[in-house]
């Protein structure tokens, strides 16, 4: 067997400070002294001008600044000093384009944050976020609102597409490559939605009541290393409450936690609709984004008025203006002036969604090797899924118009706040088109799958059947169950019993159940795919990619077994006038609280916990060829590394995931590392992983310090949460240290 001499570190966080030279140190400080300068300068009206901004589609078109592109929205520049105009577009997808509000405008569509997760690999990230900025800058946007990084805590929240997955170093590695990305365009990215804004039922009302320990050492943490990592321009303070006060005027959050404890010297911008007082400028608010939504001009005519009766000192509104100023220095926002309309190449950013789409898609049940498709198929039927057009994408303020523009476009929400903007667009490479392409010599058919009775008919005569299942997901709703809906449980279990090789295809926002698992030898989570997501499935169903996509999710087995059986809030009251008037208009319920029973012990480490079997664990994914893991090698003391053996024992090429978990005595498991070796038949690689502390430690929150006590811990390499294959211990010294 070759034996490969590279090593892949991974996870070697923050344990180690390099030498800092005097030129770096200086080019450091040029920020922060350009951004003093420039303020210097500056009257109190254009400080003011810095703080706030409207959403554009909503200004009359008479009073849109020439040759600022419509999005999210801008803010307003100094041109005497050279300050820019900030233009604001959403996010982490592509560059969105909501409800078309640029009429024609086409862009790369990226698959879900939860595709680029199972990736498991930052560098897909990277790649991803630098082409989207890319095409953010060649539109004439300098802000791009991506860096979404909620934890996944409930598999029924409507933006969990948007997001990462449920673990902390996973999330926050990925969104910090995916930000050093936006930013490598001289642009600016935002991390959200700053914190806890877990669920989208009650998001402008709810509060989640969580101790320190807890939030810091989950939902915190994510954004800490997502910081830490990306170092992005600015971060979005959320819509919900956290301990009863609203994040955005959270002096916790934004000042203590992101402030003093993390260092981070960039902005905080609301998210739209999301400021509820002047005051949250003391509690570390910088600017007021899409402020037709807020109740009232809070941070412009409010906030002068403020300055001038003396409530709100001269000072805040500079540090707050010095905040703006610092990250449109320290990302060359200001020394790359946009020019609007660049050309795009667009064929070069589809290979990137590609391979992102590819990576992305995990093969979750491979019985008697269905998968891939024998060469000897001839019949092949696709069923339902809108599998004709192909299904892109979820829906709210990340939807992108793809290159080829949407091709079926459905009402995404009859009622409720996603009801005004939520669309189910189609569109894409359809998967049906690509298979085609792939097997131009079997005889490939498609029905939509509405009557399950005639699809079950065609399906006894087909060779091979594959059904794609989807779930539409959105910003502003969450959905009631984990069901498939729409029939297609009865549809597959249909078809399932007509054909026995029959492979289902899933397309959704979230984990769902499978009812009919046990009929189907072959299952795929292809997530959303992106513009090119249909290409990516008959890439992967015919063999021409190896999967190698994990879950960054658990798949429960029932809602029984999740922290909130009845999601938080799900049952609260309709505002009433009061509330309105006291929350504001955004308040579709009574206030309520939202408790996590599961505390920082999101996903998989509830399931260990509580011992519960999921219906597939975080982590897990099934490859063409086969690995085999030796050689474990574990080192304590003052830190802790992991060495093994990750051989490809099969006959593919292919890409594995293995992954180290460690469990401190009486404690739920904790991810502290993995590694993604591409191995030819034969080939083996070594994998050293090296864990950052905090991802074991207890937060202190008396002492304010993350504390590891001495001890023994046991460590294990698998291949999902649940599937340990190699296991050690290690004895680890007590370690103290700073937020
Ligand atoms: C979303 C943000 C988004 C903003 C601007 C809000 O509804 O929560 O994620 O960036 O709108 O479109």
């Amino acid at each position: 067997m070759k034996k490969s001499t590279s090593l892949l570190c991974l996870a070697a966080m923050g344990t180690m400070l390099s030498p800092v030279s005097a030129e770096a140190k200086d080019s450091a400080r040029a920020p922060e002294r350009r951004a003093a300068e420039t303020l210097a300068k500056m009257s109190f009206e254009e400080k003011i001008s810095l703080l706030h901004g409207p959403l554009t589609a909503l200004l009359a078109p008479s009073k849109r600044p020439a040759g600022v592109t419509i999005g999210a929205g801008f803010i307003h520049g100094v041109e005497r000093l050279g300050v820019p105009t900030l233009v604001e577009t959403d996010a982490s997808l592509g560059v969105s384009n909501i409800m078309g509000m640029r009429k024609g405008d086409v862009a790369t569509a990226l698959p879900s944050g939860l595709s680029l997760a199972s990736s498991w690999n930052p560098e897909i990230a990277r790649a991803g976020g630098a082409m989207i900025g890319s095409e953010a800058r060649a539109k004439g946007f300098n802000v791009m609102l991506a860096g979404g990084v909620n934890l996944v805590r409930d598999p029924r929240a409507g933006r969990n597409f948007e997001y990462l997955g449920e673990d902390p170093l996973l999330a926050g590695s990925l969104v910090g490559k995916q930000i050093e990305g936006v930013q490598s365009n001289n642009i600016i990215a935002t991390i959200k939605h700053f914190a806890l804004n877990n669920q989208e039922t009650g998001r402008n009302i709810g509060s989640v009541e969580m101790d320190e320990p807890a939030m810091r050492e989950s939902d915190l943490l994510a954004f800490q290393i997502g910081i830490e990592r990306g170092n992005p321009g600015s971060v979005m303070c959320s819509y919900n409450r956290v301990g009863g006060t609203y994040a955005c005027e959270n002096g916790f959050l934004l000042n203590d936690v992101l402030r003093r404890d993390w260092g981070f010297k960039g902005y905080v911008m609301s998210d739209w609709g999301a400021v509820h007082s002047t005051g949250a400028i003391l509690s570390g608010l910088d600017q007021q984004s899409g402020e037709q939504l807020d109740g009232k001009p809070y941070f412009s005519d409010l906030l002068v008025k403020a300055v001038e009766e003396g409530k709100v000192p001269r000072a805040a509104v500079d540090k707050a203006a010095g905040r703006v100023l610092h990250a449109i220095y320290a990302h060359g926002v200001a020394d790359h002036p946009l020019q609007p309309g660049q050309s795009i190449d667009y064929d070069a950013h589809a290979d990137v969604a590609q391979r992102a789409a590819e990576e992305g898609i995990v093969l979750l049940r491979n019985e008697g090797g269905i998968l891939p498709l024998a060469g000897s198929a001839r019949k092949v039927l696709l069923i339902g899924g809108n599998a004709d057009v192909g299904v892109p994408a979820g829906g709210g303020s990340s939807q992108v118009n793809p290159v080829g523009g949407l091709k079926r476009v459905v009402r995404g929400a009859e009622s409720g706040p996603a009801a005004g903007f939520a669309q189910r667009g189609y569109g894409g490479v359809a998967p049906l088109d690509a298979l085609r392409a792939e097997l131009p010599g079997a005889q490939i058919s498609y029905l939509d799958g509405k009557d399950a009775a005639a699809a079950a008919a065609a399906a006894k005569s087909a060779d091979i059947v594959v059904v794609f299942a989807e779930k539409y997901a959105t910003e502003a709703a969450d959905q009631p169950d984990l069901t498939l809906g729409e029939g297609q449980d009865a549809l597959i279990d249909a078809v399932a019993s007509a054909n026995g090789k029959t492979v289902v295809v899933l397309e959704t926002g979230n984990p769902v159940l499978m009812p009919w698992r046990d009929k189907v030898p072959g299952i795929m989570s292809a997530w959303y795919g992106g513009q090119r997501g249909g290409a990516a499935i008959a890439r992967v169903l015919t063999g021409k990619v190896n999967p190698s996509g994990h879950l960054p999710v658990t798949f429960p087995a029932s809602v029984d077994q999740l922290p909130n059986p009845k999601l938080p809030g799900s049952d609260a009251a309709p505002a009433d006038k009061e509330t309105r008037a006291l929350y504001g208009i955004q308040a579709g319920t009574k206030p309520f609280d939202i408790h996590y029973p599961e505390g920082a012990d999101a996903g998989y480490r509830w399931f260990d916990k509580k011992g519960l079997k999921p219906l597939y664990p975080f982590g897990y994914g099934l490859s063409y060829t086969q690995f085999r893991y030796d050689g474990l090698k574990v080192t304590g003391g003052q830190n802790l590394t992991v060495r093994f053996t990750v051989s490809n024992n099969g006959q593919r090429s292919g890409a594995d995931v293995p992954q180290v978990y460690v469990t401190r005595p009486g404690k739920a498991k904790r991810l502290i590392g993995w590694a993604k070796p591409d191995l030819k038949p034969g080939e083996s690689k070594e994998v050293v992983v090296t864990a950052d502390m905090r991802v074991l430690a207890d937060f202190d929150a008396k002492a304010q310090r993350w504390v590891l006590p001495a001890g023994d811990v046991k460590v294990e390499v698998g291949t999902s949460a649940a599937d340990p294959v190699l296991i050690g211990t290690a004895r680890l010294n007590r370690l103290v240290r700073k937020p």
